[in-house]
């Protein structure tokens, strides 16, 4: 069995379309993670998961937690759970040609999951080359982290 991996969702409004048809097309690999969406992008993930499975295997579960909507809070959440280690991967559809209101906590996401080293797919090609990676599998893999104990510990005057 594949290892079990925490998988975070998140499209923006003009994404969301994008992230569903790339869940449908990659719904029976992510059965097999535990699923963290900001709560619009949830839905979405949830109802597109519900449709494939009823289609191809009635029984197959999926695991998902949905935080608060991302302009709500739901991005700041998700950092917090990268910050705490809990999140795996990082599946990030980004709108490019939009602003956005939240767009502070946009990019504080996407520090925090560069800072902890977090693979990170802001596309739907790279999202396709992270879900099919071996890695994905390879139950010695965790990524490196830098060591922050000098910048921890240095001195303040
Ligand atoms: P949403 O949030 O899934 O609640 O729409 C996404 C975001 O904009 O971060």
């Amino acid at each position: 069995m594949d290892k079990r991996l925490t998988v975070a969702l998140v499209a923006h409004d003009n994404m969301k379309h994008d992230l569903a048809e790339w869940v449908a097309w990659n719904w029976e690999k992510l059965l097999s993670h535990r699923l963290v969406c900001t709560g619009t992008t949830g839905r979405i993930v949830a109802e597109t998961l519900m449709e494939r499975r009823s289609k191809d295997a009635a029984n197959s579960r999926f695991d998902i937690t949905m935080l608060k909507s991302g302009p709500l809070g739901g991005d700041q959440q998700l950092g917090a759970m990268i910050a705490n280690g809990e999140i795996d991967m990082l599946i990030f559809f980004w709108d490019p040609m939009s602003a956005q209101p939240h767009d502070v906590d946009v990019k504080a996401l996407l520090r925090v999951a560069t800072l902890y080293n977090v693979p990170t797919a802001i596309n739907r090609s790279s999202a396709d080359f992270l879900i099919s990676s071996p890695l994905m599998a390879h139950e010695e893999y965790t990524p490196v982290l830098k060591d922050y104990t000098s910048y921890i510990e240095r001195t303040l005057k």
